[in-house]
């Protein structure tokens, strides 16, 4: 890796601007703290979203895609989804340019953040979410159309099948090509970093050949290109891996919710389908003080966009109480994928130490009383204070 790498920062709509600044500050902080001046990102802006509409007309600009892709890293700050009509979804479209098919968001708490719940320490799992299949395929017909009647009438008449004529229709594809790839990234990650096990999460008791066939195709990625580092349930008696292995187990997708709850500890590493880990990954996020500290990354073989995972809050944009945090976290993230591990350590711990000492922006001093209440801008400038 290159001692200066190009890095594309893409600030998005919203409060996308105002938290991608001090999030740059923190991460280029932290970088010199760890390395003292002897590494350094070169930033390159890149527009999507409203900014890059109103200059070129388009919300995903081509060199926007192919500078990522030049680049091989990016962050980004959340992009407002076009209602009706063009793009259904930039983030979708972006996650498709680039084929980053897996969604990575490690969920953890931060001693001091106000919760949801009693034992909030008892949570540190990483979410690995399927990107771009399942219902997020986008093959969808609305109700009363020709094309919705087409494929009702086929499913009817040829597939044994008995649609009521005015229903909406959707399909879910799950492929053991998508499927396998993101297990096996899920396992990659699990055993460099020391993970205890990884979770297959579906709802394979009802959609047995898409979700029951995720959970096979994951179990056999395991045996076959795993034999060696993993065991499954079945074979530890008492549920514990080996040193140096990876237990795989599976859970059913409701099931799971309760279990993030009831025994968040049990958890480790969740390798989910693409719905399954979008609904997830929000109550995770949310046990552990909400969205402004969730941080994302959409990773493929070849690029890694890390992201903030909340959207772009239009009912506080503009007014400095959007929590970077989100984005920090995610600027921590790609530091440890640049092989920067120092630098994404000292950023964390900095952020870490900064909420420890009860000083938040607005969203979570609201919960905190006697808090220190900071602007997004001066949460930043903190961070960056204690990383450097
Ligand atoms: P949102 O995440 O923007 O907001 C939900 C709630 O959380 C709001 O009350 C907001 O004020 C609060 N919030 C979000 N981020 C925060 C932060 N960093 N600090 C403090 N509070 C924060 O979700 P929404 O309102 O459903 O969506 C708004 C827009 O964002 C929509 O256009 C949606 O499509 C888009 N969106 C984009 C992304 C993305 O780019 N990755 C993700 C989700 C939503």
């Amino acid at each position: 890796m290159s001692a200066a790498p190009e890095v594309v920062f893409l600030p998005g709509d919203g409060i996308g601007p105002e938290v991608m600044g001090p999030a740059q500050e923190a991460i280029d902080a932290a970088v010199r703290g760890a390395y003292g001046g002897t590494r350094q990102l070169r930033w390159r802006e890149a527009l999507a979203g409203q900014a890059a509409f109103s200059r070129t007309g388009s919300p995903l600009p081509p060199e926007t895609v192919d500078a990522i892709r030049a680049a091989g890293v990016a962050l980004k700050g959340p992009l407002t989804t076009p209602v009706g009509g063009g793009l259904r979804s930039l983030n979708v479209a972006l996650r498709q340019a680039l084929d980053l098919y897996a969604c990575v968001r490690p969920v953890r708490y931060f001693e001091g953040v106000p919760s949801p719940v009693r034992h909030p320490e008892r949570l540190n799992v990483v979410v690995f979410r399927e990107n771009t299949e399942d219902v997020y395929a986008g093959y969808e017909w609305r109700e009363g159309t020709p094309e919705a009647l087409r494929v009702i009438h086929f499913l009817n008449r040829e597939m044994g099948a008995a649609i009521a004529e005015d229903s909406g229709v959707g399909i879910k594809p799950m492929s053991v090509t998508g499927s396998k790839r993101l297990v096996r990234l899920a396992l990659r990650y699990a055993l460099a970093h020391g993970r205890r096990s990884v979770t297959l999460v579906h709802k394979g008791n009802i959609m047995k050949f898409t979700e029951g066939a995720f959970r096979e195709w994951g179990y056999e990625v395991a045996a076959r290109e795993f034999a060696e580092k993993t065991v499954t349930e079945a074979e530890v008696a008492n549920g514990g891996a080996p040193p140096g292995t990876v237990l795989v187990n599976d859970r059913i997708a409701d099931a799971m919710f309760q279990e993030i709850l009831l025994r968040p500890e049990r958890y480790d590493v969740l390798a989910l389908s693409n719905l399954n880990g979008d609904y997830i990954s929000d109550a995770l996020a949310a046990q552990v003080g909400g969205l402004g500290l969730a941080p994302g990354a959409n990773l493929g073989d070849r690029c890694a966009v890390f992201e903030a995972t909340h959207g772009t809050a239009p009912d506080i944009a503009g007014r400095g109480l959007a929590n970077p945090g989100s984005l920090i976290l995610s600027g921590a993230l790609m530091l440890g994928h640049l092989g920067w591990p120092e630098a994404a350590q000292r950023l964390e711990e900095a952020l870490a130490r900064v909420l420890g000492t009860r000083r938040f922006t607005a969203d979570l001093a609201a919960a905190a009383p006697g808090a220190e209440t900071l602007t997004t801008a001066a949460f930043g400038r903190t961070v960056a204070a204690e990383a450097a």
